[in-house]
This record gives structure tokens, sequence and C-alpha cells, in this order.
């Protein structure tokens, strides 16, 4: 059956649930769709270390955190390719639109004592801001929002609804004037229908890309369908070759390769642990690269495993957590603890075997500080928005408020507006002549031929030869997939596949363009950043 409703919201993450309660809450009709189940899917619930906030203080005592500290640890981390104004526009708005609001919805973050919030301070943070609960965050965060989508009388949830693309009025009514976008079109994966969705707007939030990948810590959701679907109708992207990898995620050798591995959060290496190259080292190897140690930056502490495991021919490293009080580790990192428990290995008495895997997008869909991209009535946020605010690596806990914040404003501009202009309908879902896809292999094999070809020629130590290969290979699989598309009824896998080799073809081509290494963009044939490239890297669909 088809819809019509006032937004269209297109993931069920952080971002998308807070989007959606801001316009329901604005009386707004929403139309909520996502992959899998509520609360279940997303990289949201997996949020491990917390959400980065400073409240604002006019006088600070000395020493005290400040919102100019957490500006310039943003700044550092992202090497000062952020947009400052952007920077500082967030850091204001974390406390009081993103923390604040969580705790009126009913968000219970760890106390000290009563009125006084337990902060951790995390790698790259210069004091204890991390609201969290527990190391279970993401957990506690979604169910509250959760329940509150649910029970909330102005929004229908779509689960198992995987989104094919959004319809612009030029390309699917052929209509001139100023583009504009009408609504989606979304694959019902239990009635195998496509269904088309007529919205005042569409609102993508569906999270990361880490599948594009063969290691992630990403779930089975990241598969970069937002970004390929904003690439497709023609709005642009920025800085899609920063690919954040995460230094300390569980290495289990017997485990499935492509599996999504459980990630031991930034706040541990914040709080003592350090990572080392033999069982028995005392010392953090990471010393040798920066004078924080295993307590620097993400793409610092990574590049620093790369070296050492090349260097060795290491398959892991080790995190220790011996020197952490005992306390602390079993109370503050229960998740961890309980997790090492299960596996034989008890974190307050030896080291676990650790690895990096992509983690995180710092690039995304261009958007304003009211998440609207170029294209009308098309709004991006969360990870898969570029809003300017990480520049060339994330700050750690910057990403969760970030998706809540622009989550809430773009549902506040678009229910704010005085006026929505013409509604238009988007035709019905023609199948015409396409076959059924009998032959999932072929699927796997392209999903297998995308992520190997991305881990090895643009993992973390890139080339301009390893670069060009990785390109000369995904480009002729995207033709290919691209002719199945029209010949053949959708599938989720195929769909996924479709936007795996768009947007693994996105983040080479702008990998190529920044022959310079920086943050997480480490290009082994220019290896020092360059003043040439202190600008965003920008990729567009060609007109065709
Ligand atoms: C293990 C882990 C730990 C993390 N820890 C932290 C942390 O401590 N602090 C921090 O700030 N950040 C952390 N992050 C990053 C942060 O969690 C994510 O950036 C953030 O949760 C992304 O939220 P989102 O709403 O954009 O997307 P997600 O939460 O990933 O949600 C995406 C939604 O989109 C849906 N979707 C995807 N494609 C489609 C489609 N085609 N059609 C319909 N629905 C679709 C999915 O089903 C899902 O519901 C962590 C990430 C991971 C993976």
């Amino acid at each position: 059956m088809n819809i019509q409703t006032d937004c269209a919201i297109i993931g069920g993450g952080f971002a998308g649930l807070s989007c959606a309660l801001e316009a329901a809450e604005a009386g707004k009709k929403v139309d909520l769709f996502l992959k899998g189940q509520l609360v279940f899917d997303g990289a949201s619930r997996l949020t491990a270390g917390g959400l980065a906030a400073v409240p604002f203080r006019a006088h600070p005592p000395k020493g005290a955190d400040s919102l100019e500290k957490h500006i310039r640890d943003t700044l550092e981390a992202g090497q000062y390719l952020n947009d400052r104004e952007v920077v500082r526009f967030c850091v204001e708005r974390f406390y009081p639109e993103v923390i604040q609001w969580l705790v009126w919805q009913g968000v219970k973050f760890d106390l000290v004592r009563e009125g006084v919030f337990h902060l951790h301070r995390e790698g790259g943070h210069s004091n204890s801001r991390v609201y969290h609960v527990e190391d279970a965050t993401g957990a506690h965060v979604m169910d509250i929002l959760a329940r509150q989508v649910k029970n909330h009388p102005n929004i229908r949830l779509h689960e198992n609804h995987i989104a094919v693309d959004v319809v612009t009025k030029k390309k699917f009514l052929r209509l001139g004037g100023k583009d504009e976008c009408i609504g989606a079109y979304v694959y019902d994966i239990i009635k195998d229908s496509v269904r088309a969705v007529s919205a005042g707007a569409v609102f993508i939030a569906t999270g990361g890309l880490g599948k594009v990948f063969l290691y992630t810590s990403n779930p089975d959701t990241a598969s970069g369908d937002g970004f390929a679907m904003a690439y497709r109708a023609g709005v642009p992207l920025a800085n899609m070759e920063f690919i954040q990898f995460h230094p300390t995620v569980f290495f289990d050798e017997k485990a499935d390769p492509s599996e999504r591995r459980f990630l031991f959060t930034e706040a541990l290496r914040g709080e003592g642990a350090y990572l080392k190259i033999r069982k028995n080292d005392r010392e953090d190897f990471v010393l040798r690269y920066h004078k924080l140690g295993s307590k620097a930056t993400r793409d610092v502490v990574t590049q620093a495993e790369d070296v050492e495991m090349r260097r060795l021919g290491l398959k892991h490293l080790w995190l220790d957590c011996t020197r952490m009080a005992t306390h602390k580790l079993k109370n503050d990192f229960k998740n961890a603890y309980e997790f090492c428990l299960k596996k034989g290995i008890d974190l307050c008495r030896e080291p676990v075997p650790v690895v990096y895997a992509v983690h995180y997008s710092n690039g995304g869909v261009i958007t304003d500080l009211n998440g609207q991209t170029q294209l009308k009535n098309l709004y991006v946020m969360g990870e898969t928005a570029y809003t300017g605010l990480h520049g060339a690596t994330r700050l750690a806990s910057n990403s969760a408020p970030e998706c809540i914040l622009f989550g809430r404003l773009a549902a506040r501009h678009f229910s704010h507006q005085k006026a929505h202009g013409k509604r238009y309908q988007v035709p019905p879902w023609v199948t015409g002549r396409a076959k059924e896809f009998k032959d999932p292999a072929t699927v796997s094999y392209y999903w297998d031929i995308i992520r190997k070809t991305m881990t090895l020629l643009c993992g973390i130590a890139r080339t301009q030869g390893r670069l060009q290969a990785a390109k000369d290979v995904l480009e002729a699989l995207q033709k290919n997939i691209k002719n199945d598309y029209w010949n053949y009824k959708v599938t989720r896998d195929f769909l996924e596949a479709r936007n795996l080799v768009t947007v693994a073809n996105i983040i080479i081509d702008s990998a190529l363009s920044r022959k310079e290494s920086r943050a997480c963009h480490f290009r082994e044939d220019f290896p020092r950043a360059d003043k040439k490239y202190n600008r965003i890297t920008l990729v567009e669909k060609p007109h065709s």
C-alpha cells in the first residue's frame, strides 16, 4: 500500500528517533522506516562510551572544563579541517539541546551523588565530560526514545522496510523548475513489494557505512544507504575519504571475519588502560608515536597499531586494563568486563587481544545547521550527514550528541516553516519486465569483492597505485550492478550491494583527490599534511 505523510523518516537510530519525536510533538504526521526492528538495529544502541557535553558557565573556576576547551579538543582532533562556526554552534548546544533533553525524556545518566553527574574522560578530551550510563549508554537511551516513539499517536512505525531511493520532482515526474524531493520508494521486506511514499519532506538518518569494509564495529544495517541515495539524487557529499578506524575491538581468530566486533570503549584508555605489543610487555607502545600514548586520538593510535602489526607480522595487539582499579572496571565498564569473562578473560588480571576496525564515517552528505541539504525538502542527519563538526577525524563521543541535536533541529526547521508549497504524488513503483533474482551467489560475490577490495586497497595505508586498482575493479562492478538493478526484482542484499559499491567508489575518488596525509586518511606516497588541502573534498554525481 502506498503512503501519504508529512515526514518520511528513514532510519531509527538516535538521529531518526529524536527527529520523529520532535516532529510528532509539533503535530506533524510521521512515518518512520527502518531496516530491522526498533531498538535492535543501527549503531546507536551500541554507543558504548557516551555523549560529550559541557554546560555553559559564565565564570568557570580555574582548571574547570569549559566550552572553549571542548571546542579546542574538537578542532585538534579534526586537524582544523572542521568548520569552526559549526563546532561552536554544536558544542554550545550539546548540553541544553541534548543532555538536558535526554534527562527530560527519562534518561538516568550515572551520578557521583545526587545532582552531580559522573563524567568519563576519553581519548583526545582534555577534561572529563562524557555523560554515560555505565558503559551501555546507547542501549539505555534507545530503550527510552523507542518507548516514546512506539506510544506516540502521530508516529507510524514501519519495521523491516528498506528505502530504495528518494524521489525527486525532475527525474521521476519529469517536471521543470527548481528540483525538490517529493518522497521515497521503500521496499517492504516481509511483503516483498515496493511502496511509494509521498511526503512533505524526507529525512535520511540511515547511519554509517562500515559494511563497505571487511572488519567493522558497525551493525549489519551500516551499508551506506543514505550516502548512496543522496548521491543518486544529485546531492553533494564531503570528506568521504576520512574513514575512522577504532583501535580496540575484540580480536577472535575463530570469528567470521565479517562479523561485527565487540568494541572496548575509548573511556577505558582514558581511565588508564593502555596498548601493548606482546602479552607480557609493560610498555605503552603508542608512546613511541605520540606523547599521549594510548590516550591519543583514534587515528594516531590506529596508525601506530597498523605500523607495528605490519612490521612484526602480528594479527592483533593487547589492551591492558590491569592498572585500573578493580571496582572501577567491574562497575563503570560492566559490559566490557562481563563480555570478557564470557570469553574466559578476567580484565582485572590479564590483557585482552584487540585489533582495529572500521568504525565511523567523518564525511557525509552536506547539510546546513538545520540538517537541510541542497535539495529542497531533503534533510540528512546523524552519521550520514556532513555538518562540518568533525573535520578530519571525530573527537570521541561527539557524534551521538550531534545525531540527536540535528535530528531535533531538522524536525523543528520543517515543522516551523510557514508554507510548505505544493505536494506531489510519488508514482507507483513499476516492476516492468524485471525478473526474480534467482542467483543469490552472485550478490554475495559482489559483496565479497567490494569489501575485500576496500579493505586491502583503500584501508588504513593508501597509495595512488592501490587506490587506482580499487577504482578499476569497483567501477566495472558498479556498471554490472546498475544493469542488474534494471533487469531484476529488488532484494535486501542486492539493494545493499548497490549502495555499497556506490559508496566505495565515492570513498576511492575522495581518497585519490587528497594527496596528503591527515588524521585518518593516510597516504604512504604523501605522508605529510599539505596546507594546499586545507579544504573539504567534494563529490557530486556528474549530470547525465
Ligand atoms: C560500537 C559502537 C560504539 C560507539 N560508541 C560511541 C560513543 O560512545 N559515543 C559517540 O558519540 N558515538 C559512538 N559511536 C558512534 C555513534 O553511535 C553513531 O555515529 C550513531 O549512533 C549513529 O546514529 P544514527 O542515528 O546516525 O544511525 P544508526 O544508529 O546507525 O541508525 C541507522 C538506522 O537507519 C536504518 N537504515 C539504514 N539504512 C536504511 C534504509 N535503506 N532504509 C531504512 N532504514 C535504514 C537502520 O535500520 C537504523 O535504524 C559508536 C558506534 C559504534 C558502532
